[in-house]
Protein backbone atom coordinates (compact mmCIF):
# COMPACT_ATOMS: atom_id res chain seq x y z
CA UNK A 1 0.00 0.00 0.00
CA UNK A 2 1.72 3.41 -0.99
CA UNK A 3 0.22 6.35 -1.79
CA UNK A 4 0.38 8.56 -4.90
CA UNK A 5 1.05 11.92 -5.50
CA UNK A 6 -0.59 14.37 -9.00
CA UNK A 7 1.94 16.64 -9.63
CA UNK A 8 -0.29 18.45 -11.49
CA UNK A 9 -2.37 19.37 -8.18
CA UNK A 10 -0.02 20.00 -6.31
CA UNK A 11 1.30 23.40 -5.01
CA UNK A 12 3.84 22.81 -2.98
CA UNK A 13 2.64 23.63 0.42
CA UNK A 14 4.58 21.04 2.30
CA UNK A 15 1.79 19.89 4.67
CA UNK A 16 1.98 16.63 3.59
CA UNK A 17 5.59 16.49 4.22
CA UNK A 18 5.43 18.34 7.60
CA UNK A 19 2.96 15.63 9.20
CA UNK A 20 4.30 12.37 8.07
CA UNK A 21 5.67 10.37 11.01
CA UNK A 22 7.82 8.61 8.71
CA UNK A 23 9.52 11.09 7.23
CA UNK A 24 8.69 10.17 3.39
CA UNK A 25 7.50 12.88 1.69
CA UNK A 26 10.01 15.20 0.14
CA UNK A 27 9.71 18.84 -1.79
CA UNK A 28 11.63 18.42 -5.61
CA UNK A 29 10.85 21.54 -8.05
CA UNK A 30 7.71 22.80 -5.55
CA UNK A 31 6.13 19.06 -6.00
CA UNK A 32 5.61 16.88 -3.27
CA UNK A 33 6.94 13.48 -3.91
CA UNK A 34 7.37 10.29 -1.60
CA UNK A 35 10.74 9.02 -1.13
CA UNK A 36 9.99 5.16 -0.31
CA UNK A 37 6.56 4.09 -0.76
CA UNK A 38 7.16 0.72 0.59
CA UNK A 39 7.43 2.17 3.80
CA UNK A 40 4.05 3.88 4.08
CA UNK A 41 1.96 2.40 6.54
CA UNK A 42 -0.49 4.13 5.08
CA UNK A 43 -1.63 6.27 8.11
CA UNK A 44 -3.59 8.85 5.67
CA UNK A 45 -2.21 12.24 7.70
CA UNK A 46 -0.79 13.50 4.20
CA UNK A 47 -4.43 13.14 2.68
CA UNK A 48 -6.23 14.86 5.63
CA UNK A 49 -3.92 17.54 5.33
CA UNK A 50 -3.88 18.03 1.48
CA UNK A 51 -6.24 20.72 1.02
CA UNK A 52 -5.78 20.65 -3.12
CA UNK A 53 -6.60 16.74 -3.23
CA UNK A 54 -3.32 15.74 -4.78
CA UNK A 55 -3.13 12.47 -2.57
CA UNK A 56 -4.49 9.52 -3.08
CA UNK A 57 -3.81 6.14 -1.37
CA UNK A 58 -3.80 2.83 -3.46
CA UNK A 59 -5.70 -0.09 -1.73
CA UNK A 60 -3.87 -2.85 -2.94
CA UNK A 61 -4.73 -6.42 -2.63
CA UNK A 62 -2.65 -7.03 0.24
CA UNK A 63 -5.27 -5.53 2.48
CA UNK A 64 -8.33 -6.53 0.27
CA UNK A 65 -8.61 -3.18 -1.50
CA UNK A 66 -8.70 -4.80 -4.29
CA UNK A 67 -7.11 -1.45 -6.33
CA UNK A 68 -9.66 0.76 -5.33
CA UNK A 69 -8.10 4.59 -4.41
CA UNK A 70 -8.84 6.42 -1.65
CA UNK A 71 -9.24 10.10 -1.28
CA UNK A 72 -10.53 12.35 1.08
CA UNK A 73 -12.35 15.76 0.69
CA UNK A 74 -13.04 18.67 3.20
CA UNK A 75 -15.87 21.43 3.68
CA UNK A 76 -15.82 23.49 7.23
CA UNK A 77 -16.37 20.46 9.88
CA UNK A 78 -16.96 18.10 7.07
CA UNK A 79 -14.47 15.04 6.03
CA UNK A 80 -15.34 12.77 3.55
CA UNK A 81 -13.42 9.48 2.87
CA UNK A 82 -14.03 8.46 -1.11
CA UNK A 83 -13.60 4.71 -2.03
CA UNK A 84 -13.19 4.58 -5.57
CA UNK A 85 -13.14 1.06 -7.04
CA UNK A 86 -11.77 -0.54 -9.80
CA UNK A 87 -15.60 -1.42 -11.38
CA UNK A 88 -16.20 2.25 -11.67
CA UNK A 89 -18.50 1.91 -8.72
CA UNK A 90 -17.46 4.56 -4.59
CA UNK A 91 -18.87 4.74 -1.50
CA UNK A 92 -18.61 7.67 0.57
CA UNK A 93 -18.38 7.86 4.20
CA UNK A 94 -18.95 11.47 5.81
CA UNK A 95 -17.37 12.44 9.35
CA UNK A 96 -17.97 15.64 11.44
CA UNK A 97 -14.57 16.48 12.41
CA UNK A 98 -15.81 18.42 15.35
CA UNK A 99 -17.60 15.01 16.91
CA UNK A 100 -15.37 12.29 15.60
CA UNK A 101 -14.13 11.99 19.15
CA UNK A 102 -17.26 12.54 21.11
CA UNK A 103 -17.53 8.75 21.89
S1 LIG B 1 -0.02 7.76 4.55
FE1 LIG B 1 1.10 8.34 6.44
S2 LIG B 1 3.02 7.17 6.34
FE2 LIG B 1 2.15 7.15 4.26
S3 LIG B 1 3.13 8.91 3.26
FE3 LIG B 1 1.17 9.64 4.09
S4 LIG B 1 1.68 10.51 6.12
FE4 LIG B 1 3.42 9.21 5.46
S1 LIG C 1 -0.15 18.80 0.96
FE1 LIG C 1 -0.88 18.43 -1.15
S2 LIG C 1 -0.52 20.38 -2.21
FE2 LIG C 1 0.68 20.47 -0.32
S3 LIG C 1 2.73 19.73 -0.92
FE3 LIG C 1 1.56 17.94 -0.21
S4 LIG C 1 0.64 17.03 -2.07
FE4 LIG C 1 1.30 19.12 -2.57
Amino acid sequence: MSIRINALSCIGCKRCAEVCPGNLIKIVNNRAVIKREKDCWGCTSCLKECKTGAIEFFLGADIGGKGSILSVEEKGDLRTWIVKRPDGSSETITVNTKESNKY
